[in-house]
């Protein structure tokens, strides 16, 4: 192989290499049309009239007066940006103020808000686990949990899903002093709930420590929304972590760790998406206190939210779900996106779900459920899925 030139101290590619180093992204992006899986941003119309059965926005909430007023007082008072990191500038009184009321609120000993949720995932993990952990994940764990796995640098081991004896077994036979367990409450693809009660026995058992994620969980399960982990009776164990978004039923943005006392303190020293990211901007941490405040006062909404998934179902044909997630899968990721064209065509925003987000074959409409779902946008949503569910069925192929 010919040495590379150099010129001036910098390397020359020789001849034989492609001059273009953008080509193969044409390769890629042909790969994906052939297969049904471009994907495209839509840009959503501020005044949309269409229904929305898409978004994570599950109290209803996100244009909500109190919400809104909310955001515009934490600006008022704190400005635009939080203006640095939460260990430097960036933390205020209400971020305080928001880590305090939500940790009470699942009943946790404390709260810490992180720029995301993504953040927050990344944060607790590579801060709990590192070389001589053993991490055991759900084979359904979010991706900003299989994210935090490869960058922990622990031994990562993926449990079949919701597969209790798998992960006891992993725990058990396991080298390392201290282990991890990951895991959704509430599925955020099928929706569907981790047997947390079983999961925290065997961690415990086993001298492990059980994050949870409850994304899709607060607002929407547990007594007046207040998650999973707090339906399962497990809220403010030591042992058990639980991590949130403030972008979900807390309509704003940001997300949060709820711990024990000694795992907030190591985070703070230890979790890098804490300390070298800029701390929630005040608009998402005023936003998401009257969010909680409101889901305070109402804590019907919670039901709310279920009992209009339950309605969606009905209408989809497939079973009621445990969550605000609906999920109707459809097969091929080409009969997916067609029929959620024709739901947008129509008037019914949707989520469409092909691989890689979901295995290859079940790719699906997505329905998310809001607690203030009217009865007459139900009854749109049963004429225009109705139909649209009735085509795709007819043109799925036996095998999907
Ligand atoms: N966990 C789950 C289960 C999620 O669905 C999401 C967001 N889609 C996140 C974490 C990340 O939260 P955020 O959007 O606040 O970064």
């Amino acid at each position: 192989m010919p040495r590379p030139a150099r010129l001036n101290g910098v390397q020359v590619s020789s001849s034989a290499v492609s001059t273009d180093p953008l080509s193969w992204l044409d390769e890629r992006a042909a790969e994906r049309v052939d297969a049904g899986l471009r994907r495209h941003l839509r840009v959503r119309a501020a005044e949309s009239p269409a229904i929305d059965l898409a978004s994570n926005d599950y109290l209803g909430l996100v244009r909500h007066p109190e919400v809104i007023e909310g955001a515009i007082a934490a600006v008022r008072r704190w400005g635009a940006g939080s203006t640095g990191s939460r260990l430097v500038t960036g933390t205020t009184a209400e971020h305080a103020l928001l880590e305090a009321e939500l940790a009470e609120f699942v009943g946790a000993e404390t709260g810490l808000v992180f720029a995301s949720g993504y953040a927050a995932n990344l944060g607790a993990v590579t801060a709990l686990a590192g070389r001589g952990t053993l991490v055991v994940s759900d084979a359904g764990s979010h991706a900003s949990l299989v994210d935090a796995c490869r960058l922990s640098r622990a031994r990562v081991e993926i449990a079949p899903h919701r597969d209790v004896a798998a992960v006891e077994r992993l725990l058990a036979e396991r080298t390392e002093e201290r282990a991890l367990v990951l895991t959704d409450s509430v599925f955020s693809a099928d929706g569907d709930l981790a047997p947390l009660a079983e999961l925290h026995r065997v961690t415990r058992a086993n001298g492990a420590i059980l994050i949870v994620d409850e994304a899709h969980g607060l607002g929407v399960r547990g007594e007046g929304g207040r998650g999973l982990v707090h339906e399962a009776g497990l809220a403010g164990e030591s042992d058990l972590v639980v991590t949130a978004t403030l972008s979900k039923a807390f309509a704003a943005q940001g997300g949060a760790v709820l711990a024990d006392a000694r795992i907030r303190a190591h985070l703070i020293d230890a979790a890098r998406t804490f300390i070298f990211d800029t701390g929630l901007a005040p608009a998402a941490v005023g936003a998401a206190r009257a969010a909680l405040g409101l889901l305070r006062r109402d804590p019907a909404m919670a039901a709310r939210v279920l009992a209009r998934a339950a309605d969606i179902a009905r209408i989809a044909g497939v079973p009621e779900p445990d969550s605000a997630v609906v999920s109707v899968v459809l097969g091929e990721a080409q009969l997916a996106f067609d029929a959620a064209q024709a739901c947008r065509e129509h008037g019914l925003d949707v989520g469409c779900f092909r691989p890689p987000s979901v295995p290859e074959g079940t790719s699906r409409l997505r329905l998310t459920a809001r607690a203030n779902l009217t009865p007459a946008e139900l009854d749109t949503i049963a004429e225009v899925l109705g139909e649209v569910l009735e085509n795709a069925r007819g043109k799925e192929p036996v095998s999907a």
